[in-house]
């Protein structure tokens, strides 16, 4: 066999999207920035046409949330509160045309605010990652079943999710397996992906199997760098310098420091984290900035190194390579 040099696998998880309705403003406890500026609650359509443009210039792929019931305002089937359809509908049709494939689509449970009572669409008092802390996997099936059937039926083919907040992570294990149930009653997938770790600092840091069951695999993809466009919520800093300084977080102009670095010096796979309301910075935008900047950095200085993967590539590696090397 001939030697290939292969590059380590690069990708973006982006959570927290949904069509207009900014979940982050609905599940804020305050509703201001922390620099006091009230929270917008609407992400405009232009602003996803302005990411898709940035994902398509910048050569990104990874892995976009649809939140099929955002802060609890409705549904993206039905309509959403005090939002047009055609927004809505136009919203979905974008990802699906200029995101997908590139991007691996998934639910961010039902609503990213309180639990959905699944029996009538009701918001419960909790929030669903408080709700999820104490379910096995009879409860957590036909919840996460739901939001990936809403997305199907909105035109994506969904098996895999992510959890909002640390949804489920104090009983892993019940959640692993009820994401490989819901996922093969939905889509009939054998394989499928979830993200709920960040492994930062950790040498090596890739994704692994979490759960093997009944002929059925579930992989387990961490984030392993921090989101550093977050700070853009919370400023009216907005300066080519400023934006420079939080590129230089991930990776320097020259290419030879940063978080990415680091990981990669480690073994590991940089799979960078940001959420939507990080690139839309309360309206100002600054976080796309930002994250253009850092893609034209990867561009520029690390394309021999690593390739940009979506999650359904990653899924497809560590499947591949369990097979190659099964665990005895
Ligand atoms: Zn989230």
């Amino acid at each position: 066999m001939k030697n290939q040099i292969s590059k380590v696998p690069i990708s973006l998880i982006i959570d927290d999207p949904a069509p207009v309705v900014s979940v982050y403003h609905a599940h804020s406890e305050t509703g201001y920035t922390l620099d006091g500026r009230p929270l917008v609650a609407h992400v405009p359509n232009d602003f996803l046409r302005a990411f898709c443009s940035v994902a398509k210039e910048r050569g990104l792929k990874g892995k976009f949330s649809v939140i099929p019931m955002p802060g609890n305002q409705g549904d993206i089937l039905t309509g959403l509160h005090g939002v047009e359809d055609a927004l809505v509908k136009e919203w979905l049709e974008l990802v699906k045309e200029q995101l997908v494939p590139a991007f691996t689509v998934g639910p961010e449970m039902l609503s990213h605010h309180k639990a959905v009572n699944i029996a009538t669409g009701e918001a419960m008092a909790l929030r669903e990652d408080v709700w999820a802390s104490t379910r096995d996997r009879t409860e957590l099936t036909p919840y996460i079943a739901r939001a990936l059937s809403m997305l199907k039926e909105a035109g994506f083919e969904a098996y895999g999710v992510t959890s909002p907040w640390a949804f489920a992570i104090e009983v892993e294990d019940e959640y692993a397996a009820a994401i490989s149930k819901a996922v093969y009653e939905v889509t009939g997938r054998t394989e499928a992906w979830y993200f709920l770790r960040s492994l930062r600092n950790v040498p090596q840091a890739r994704p692994w199997v979490a759960c093997e069951e009944e002929g059925r695999t579930v992989v387990s993809i961490p984030a392993t760098t921090s989101d550093h466009f977050w700070q853009t919520i919370n400023t009216t800093e907005t300066s080519d310098e400023y934006v420079n300084r939080v590129a230089d977080e991930l990776i320097t102009k020259d290419g030879t420091e940063g978080e990415i670095i680091r990981v990669l010096e480690t073994g590991g796979y940089p799979i960078l984290i940001t959420h939507w309301q990080s690139l839309f910075s309360n309206g100002l935008g600054t976080g796309l900035r930002a994250l253009n900047e850092v893609g034209r950095r990867i561009q520029t200085q690390l394309l021999d190194r690593v390739e940009w993967k979506s999650f359904e590539e990653l899924l497809q590696m560590v499947v591949q390579d369990q097979k190659n090397n099964p665990k005895r």
